[in-house]
């Protein structure tokens, strides 16, 4: 037997509409604050995650799935959304659109060689936004609340918002000059890997699975401390915006983002949540002012964000979210194979019509048949045979009301659209009959 590959899955029917409910959420949420959806390959030329996400993060030193074509291509998988859609917004000239603010979100999978544990795969989901063409910290501050948005929409309460600067280049400049003074007795006590990091972009350290947390990094200088007046003015005004938008959040002066090519903010949103074990955090952005530039574009500010799709499904586990019930509205029973032509018929009405209809497709008996019904949750269950032929009617049961009817065949369709108009008598909340006690 053929197995999935380590640190794949599959998503099965009965997962698949809690995914359709994040991601429907997820496009609402995006229309209500106006982002587009862009779509890129999932595959690159290996260079793009070279230049943009960096060299030296693990990223793209440890965790790419790289391949050769057939031309000889060096090809990649991507990693991640946003060198992507940087790629395909300066290809496709998108910065010189009419509209000069360009906000965009995507979403799908990523690949990347990680150890696989709860909450991380090596094929795994993101949702993210990117904004091309304002420096603003109203933008950024935007970013956030759409991050946050997304979050409450799916009624996910218990989230902290963790926020820093890195400040400009200038900024970033000046604080590597200041770890690498503050560091260079130290060097020896950090992993291997920050000891390359040490000599190749020391900003990496602070970010380091293996050292986060040391007593060394924790008494490391931090960027805030090194924010130039004009980068200091801007995280300023992106605190005064979230707190006139009552958007809760925390400075987190340690917090630097794996990747290299944020300036500005770094926000992160961790689901305080213990479904999702050690892997906290949903959503991770930040600003990135030169990467359009760096990729050849023109000068360009940008910024964004991207959110683990099954984090977060795994934080709505502690909420027990369901997603939306999973019903069709028709179950067909024929009873027998000369009635197959007329019912054919009647449920190609139907579907035409727009309704959820289903089958029995292996002539099981009827207790099988209404087992089928049960299983698709029909809010309808109809029963075609001999008798019914004769008299060119058709039975049909109600299964919310138990209302039991005989009506004419060519009246199926507008019964049942008659019948789904009818308000219901079930509670919108507890879905009790007659319920009393929800408002
Ligand atoms: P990053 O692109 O590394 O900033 O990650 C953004 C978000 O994607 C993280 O906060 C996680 O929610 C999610 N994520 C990153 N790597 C993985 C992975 N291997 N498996 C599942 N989710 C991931």
């Amino acid at each position: 037997m053929q197995r999935k590959m380590k640190g794949t899955y599959d998503i099965l029917p009965s997962e698949s509409s809690r995914w359709q409910a994040v991601e429907r959420a997820i496009r609402r949420v995006s229309k209500i604050y106006n982002y587009k959806e862009i779509r890129t390959p999932i595959f690159e030329q290996s260079e793009l995650f070279h230049r943009s996400v960096g060299e030296d993060t693990d990223i793209v030193s440890k965790e790419t799935y790289d391949f050769k074509d057939r031309g000889d291509r060096d090809n990649t998988l991507r990693p991640e959304g946003t060198a992507g859609v940087v790629r395909s917004v300066i290809e496709n000239k998108l910065y010189a659109a009419d509209i000069p603010v360009q906000k965009l979100y995507y979403m799908g999978p990523m690949f990347r060689y990680e150890r696989p544990q709860k909450g991380r795969y090596r094929q795994f989901h993101q949702f993210g936004a990117e904004a091309f063409g304002s420096n603003s910290p109203l933008l950024d501050a935007e970013m956030i609340s759409y991050a946050v948005s997304v979050l409450k929409s799916l009624k996910l309460k218990e989230v902290t918002v963790k926020i820093n600067s890195l400040g400009d280049s200038q900024s970033k400049e000046d604080y590597k000059i200041a770890l690498l003074n503050y560091l260079e007795p130290n060097v020896k006590h950090l992993c291997k890997d920050c000891q390359t990091r040490y000599k190749t972009n020391p900003l990496r350290i602070l970010d380091c699975k293996v050292d986060k947390g040391s007593l060394v990094l924790k008494e490391a200088p931090k960027p805030l401390d090194y924010l130039t007046k004009e980068s200091q003015e801007h995280f300023d005004n992106l605190v005064k915006y979230l707190d006139q938008m009552d958007i809760a959040y925390t400075i987190d002066k340690a917090l630097v983002r794996g990747l290299d090519y944020y300036t500005h903010t770094v926000f992160e949103v961790d689901a305080n949540v213990s479904s999702l074990g050690a892997q906290k955090t949903l959503c991770g952005g930040g600003r990135y002012n030169n990467l359009v530039n760096d990729l050849d574009g023109p000068d360009i500010p940008a910024v964004g964000f991207a959110f683990g799709i099954e984090r977060l499904l795994l934080a709505l586990e502690s909420i027990d979210y369901k997603g939306d019930a999973e019903y069709i509205h028709l179950f067909m029973m024929i009873l027998g194979d000369d009635q197959k032509e007329d019912a054919a018929k009647m449920i190609q009405r139907c579907r035409l019509g727009g309704l959820y209809v289903d089958t029995d497709f292996l002539d099981r008996s009827m207790k099988s048949k209404f087992n089928q019904a049960e299983s698709h949750n029909a809010r309808f269950v109809a029963i075609y045979g001999a008798n019914e032929k004769e008299a060119n009617t058709i039975n049909i049961k109600d299964q919310e009301s138990g209302i039991q009817e005989t009506i004419e065949t060519d009246q199926l369709y507008t019964y049942i659209m008659t019948k789904l108009m009818e308000p219901s008598s079930k509670c919108e909340t507890c879905e009790d009959d007659d319920c009393d006690d929800c408002s």
